[in-house]
């Protein structure tokens, strides 16, 4: 038989028996063996005694813990904020991004969003308090031996607060004594005297802030397979939080706008368009805006959006085209615009959207349609050149969750401005073998224009040029021919790595080569929308003019190589999905 694998211990040897007291002593050893009794015996009453006192007072105290749990004295400071919750009068509001060495010592009021909680111990919590974007701090929840400011029950209470529940605080500013790593504030802390929940998040979210953190792992509108999709993720968030797809952060909208990549994405694009008001204002463009509800589908009735519009019929633009013309016809000297415009194209791609903003401009030309595109290259430099120190930090945060390559920009004076043909030329010399018979009559496919940006990052060193003199079969019917070959137009593209962002040219202002253009195109000048646009021109002498158009979704996206251009949106439209 085998030994058993945990043998029981052997019975401990019995100890010496202590002589009990008053027992009769041995012979001989009278006297000494009656003191040394006595002594024992004292020995023994004083013990008890003491042990006796001890129980007592250990009675009393466990008696007076049970009270003041009963009682909870910090019962007023903790729990569900209500119209009858009273903050101090003396506590300062402070945002975190602000606070300074001044704080250290003075109680503050700060509003935030329970990020992380966990108990240390029946006495004591340590919360990360976020505030607005990464800023947070830790709070550190202390019960006090007299149960007041903050009791065991409060300790307990905010502990068990759920992740991304809102919450208003009141403590203490404090150093700890090493900086606290897992906060953006790092060298203070915040010992709280004061909790209340203001607005409880469910115990299980739709998606962690983690998981809204990490890049997005499929863009498709399709449900992917039950493995990719991230689904009830629980509130433990661990290093290896899996990626979620974009149908679980649109499905998880709170989530997915909380998460500070997104809010770094929101702040770059809001500074972007500010950056393109201020040149244009700068350069003399006035703001107007355009419908987009129009009457009739203008350029041409396909990929556009239908809607009935009481008896009749309403169209959703696809464009502010015809009406920045309309601005100049109408006297004003340069215009721009921001605002939405809209695409009924079933096309399921990262570069494309049912619905994005346009940044649109027109301009009167003196002298040579190059003063629209020297505007054009100049606004987006202008952007570019800016938006690198002004949003350095929210880039930073970008590149930290997709990484990506510096976007390259030409030396003053060196901007790229190449003629379509010398960018098809040039694909044809170097670009990958299934490009050598490109043709300079036809448009460049996407492919065709990734690889053409490739040569031209490594030929010039930049990521940002200009393809001039598009070919006429590629252009729309507004677009002017080149007077001196009329096989291309004064039209041009502006890209981004390889991918365009901005399309723009002179336009035709005589309303006698524009309808034989149109003719030319195969439309008939008088079908609806063609013909209110051709009497703009008869109405009155409009100057030669032109403009373009960006795509500001795109130019968010590819300057920061996104791997969507529904990143770069706060509300994706796509051919499937109209929702959140
Ligand atoms: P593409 O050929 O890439 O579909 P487009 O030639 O139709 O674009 P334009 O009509 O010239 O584009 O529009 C001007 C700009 O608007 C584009 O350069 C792009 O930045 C943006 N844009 C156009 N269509 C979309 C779309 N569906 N989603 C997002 N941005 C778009």
């Amino acid at each position: 038989m085998s030994e058993p694998s945990n043998p029981a211990p052997p019975p401990a040897e019995a100890p010496a028996e202590a002589p009990a007291a008053g027992a009769a002593a041995p012979a001989g050893e009278g006297t000494v063996s009656k003191k040394a009794a006595k002594k024992a015996e004292a020995k023994a009453k004083k013990e008890a005694e003491k042990a006796r006192r001890a129980a007592e007072q250990a009675a009393a105290q466990a008696a007076a813990a049970k009270a003041a749990e009963a009682e909870d004295l910090a019962r007023d400071n903790y729990g569900a904020e209500t119209h009858e919750t009273k903050f101090s009068d003396d506590a300062i509001d402070v945002s975190l991004k602000n606070l300074t060495d001044e704080h250290v010592g003075k109680k503050i009021q700060l509003r935030a969003w329970i990020q992380n909680a966990r108990m240390q111990g029946a006495k004591m919590a340590f919360v990360e308090l976020r505030e607005e974007g990464t800023w947070s701090i830790q709070g550190v929840v202390a019960a006090n031996p007299e149960g007041t400011p903050v009791s065991r029950p409060m300790v307990k209470w905010v502990g068990a607060i759920n992740p991304e529940s809102f919450v208003v605080v009141e403590g203490t500013i404090e150093k700890p004594a090493v900086p606290v790593k897992s906060c953006r504030v790092s060298n203070y802390e915040l010992h709280i005297t004061k909790c209340f929940l203001h607005a409880a998040a469910p115990t299980v979210l739709g998606m962690t802030l983690a998981a809204a953190n990490r890049p997005i792992a499929n863009f498709s509108d399709e449900e992917p397979p039950v493995e990719q999709a991230v689904e009830k993720l629980s509130v433990a968030e661990t290093a290896a939080t899996p990626a979620a797809t974009m149908l679980t952060h649109l499905d998880n909208i709170v989530m997915h706008k909380r998460s500070f990549v997104q809010q770094a994405i929101a702040d770059i694009r809001a500074e972007m368009k500010e950056l393109y008001r201020s040149y244009l204002r700068a350069h003399g463009f006035k703001e107007f805006e355009p419908p987009c509800l129009i009457g009739a589908a203008s350029e041409g009735g396909a990929n556009v959006f239908r809607l009935p519009y009481f008896e009749k019929e309403a169209f959703l633009a696809q464009s502010p085209q015809f009406y920045k013309q309309i601005e100049i016809a109408g006297g004003r000297k340069r215009v721009y615009s921001a605002g939405p415009v809209f695409r009924a194209e079933n096309s399921n791609t990262p570069r494309h959207m049912t619905e994005f903003t346009g940044l649109d401009l027109e301009m009167e030309i003196k002298r040579d349609y190059h003063e629209v595109l020297d505007i054009l290259e100049g606004v987006l430099l202008h952007i570019f050149r800016n938006i690198r120190e002004r949003c350095a930090d929210e880039i930073a945060l970008v590149r930290s969750v997709y990484p990506c390559e510096e976007f390259l920009l030409p030396e003053p004076g060196k901007e790229v401005r190449l003629t379509f043909a010398e960018g098809q030329k040039l694909l044809r010399e170097e670009g990958p073998e299934e490009f050598r018979n490109v043709s300079d009559d036809e448009d460049m496919s996407t492919p065709q224009e990734k690889a053409l940006g490739a040569i031209i990052r490594k030929k010039y060193g930049t990521d940002f040029y200009v393809l001039d003199k598009f070919p006429e079969s590629a252009r729309p019917f507004y677009a002017k021919e080149d007077p001196t070959n009329p096989k291309v137009t004064n039209a041009y593209d502006l890209f981004m790595r390889g991918q365009e962002i901005c399309s723009g040219g002179q336009r035709i202002h005589d309303p006698v080569e524009l309808e034989a253009r149109i003719r030319k195109k195969g439309i008939d000048p008088a079908s609806p929308g063609i013909k209110e646009y051709v009497d703009i021109f008869k109405q009155a002498g409009v100057p030669a003019h032109g403009g373009g158009g960006i795509g500001l979704d795109r130019v968010v996206a590819w300057y920061l190589n996104l791997p969507s251009v529904h990143l770069a949106a706060f509300y994706p439209r796509t051919p499937r999905r109209l929702l959140p």
